[in-house]
């Protein structure tokens, strides 16, 4: 998978949940422990709203960009990566 801002804006928001935690005095393992478990269950939850997305469109529209897919090839985020 790869790495986009979405991901990077996740993770700070876990940091500052982990440092929030740490400074109302809870255990460094925990506010850990309690940090991974919530950005594993947003993970999860992105993962299968897209696939339902997906799912919904079909192959009509592009997921990342919303442009109209042809030939199974999004013409914006195909031409990006080649
Ligand atoms: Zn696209």
């Amino acid at each position: 998978m790869a790495f986009q801002r979405k991901d990077f804006l996740l993770i700070a928001g876990i940091l500052f949940l982990l440092i929030g935690l740490m400074g109302v005095g809870l255990a460094p393992i925990y506010s850990v422990i309690i940090s991974i478990t919530i950005y594993a269950g947003i993970k999860i939850f992105i993962g299968r709203r897209k696939k339902m997305i997906e799912k919904e469109v079909g192959e009509g529209i592009c997921v990342k960009c919303g442009s109209k897919i042809e030939n199974q090839k999004c013409p914006i985020c195909d031409r990006k990566k080649s």
